[in-house]
């Protein structure tokens, strides 16, 4: 697939959705593919579907369109899956897309289970939002639609740090960049920006984190009673993982939350550094991710998990 137009084909109907409990490359993807086919295609209908999602993205144009309700609707000419390694990491959008007559999957996941009618995987990208820019038209992303874009790169990169961070990457930045997008407010405001609460829940992992491997491996957790008093929802969770990882002589890193709806269920959120896959240990859960960024879903007492977790890190050593 070279460009978007392609797979649109005279469309008339196009649905967009992306992974749940979605994050800023996922939201930005989503509305910045949802605002350029409204700038090709003015006449299509263009209908976004995500979880809900970080109040940090509602100034990105379109935000306020996005469907969190999942009704029963005629079924779509072509469906977009972004930022989304398998069908289920789709949730309730699963439907739309079963029904669709066209199946396009925009990805960086190096997991990707190749789940389209059309497959768009490049895990070598920072970002699927990195992914989107290469298949529009330079000519026609307006400022908002680099928003999203730029939106979308600064998180899966972490404010351009981590090592899918690539010459292109910048190349692509400065790019939306020049179409007026204001680059210090976005990082700011939606990327190092926390409430008091969420500084605390840091605070708490941090307090809870413990070393294995003599210290190459981490993991720190919030129960479901953390998040219940500090009042704070998963999705505001963001960022904690990348302070485990950067703690010196760590190698991989493992920040596990405590599903709000069952106890004992921990969503794990892995990272490494030079040396470890943690995609490859996120599958063996059912998960899945990139090298340096992988999840999953795990049972029990979180320290044992996390034991788990330090013993196929050491096999990677
Ligand atoms: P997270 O730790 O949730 O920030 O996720 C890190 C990376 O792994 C992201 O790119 C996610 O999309 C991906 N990921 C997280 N959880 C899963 C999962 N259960 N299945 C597949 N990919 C996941
Ligand atoms: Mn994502
Ligand atoms: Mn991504």
């Amino acid at each position: 697939m070279k460009r978007i137009e392609e797979v649109l084909d005279g469309a008339a109907r196009i649905c967009i959705a992306g992974h749940i409990h979605p994050d800023g490359d996922c939201v930005g993807a989503c509305l910045g593919l949802y605002n350029y086919i409204r700038e090709i295609c003015p006449d299509a209908l263009v209908q976004v579907y995500l979880e809900p999602f970080s109040e940090h993205f509602a100034f990105l144009k379109g935000a306020e369109t996005v469907n969190h309700e999942y009704p029963k609707t005629e079924p779509y000419d072509v469906c977009f899956a972004l930022d989304c390694g398998d069908k289920e990491r789709l949730g309730a959008a699963g439907s739309y897309w079963d029904a669709a007559s066209k199946k396009v999957c925009i990805d960086h996941h190096v997991t990707n289970t190749n789940f389209g009618d059309v497959n768009h995987i490049c895990p070598k990208a920072s970002s699927t939002s990195e992914v989107l820019y290469e298949l529009m038209d330079d000519s026609r992303i307006t400022r908002e639609i680099a928003e999203c874009l730029y939106v979308g790169i600064v998180h899966d990169t972490g404010v351009f740090k981590h090592s899918n961070t690539e010459e292109r990457t910048m190349a692509v930045a400065g790019r939306l960049m020049a179409k007026g997008v204001s680059s210090s407010y976005i990082i700011d405001e939606t990327f190092y920006k926390k409430t008091f609460a969420q500084n605390k829940a840091l605070g708490r992992a941090l307090g809870s984190a413990k070393l294995w491997l003599n210290g190459k491996f981490i993991a720190g957790a919030i129960t479901a009673r953390d998040m219940q008093e500090l009042g704070l929802l998963s999705r505001e969770l963001d960022g904690i993982v990348d302070q485990l990882r950067v703690t010196s002589g760590v190698q991989a890193a493992a920040f596990l939350y405590e599903s709000e709806a069952a106890e004992q269920k921990w969503k794990v959120s892995l990272r490494a550094n030079e040396g470890v896959d943690v995609s490859k240990i996120a599958v063996l859960f059912g998960g899945g991710g990139h090298v340096k960024a992988a999840g999953c879903t795990m049972s029990g007492e979180w320290t044992e998990i996390a034991d788990q977790l330090a013993k196929l890190v050491k096999e990677q050593l």
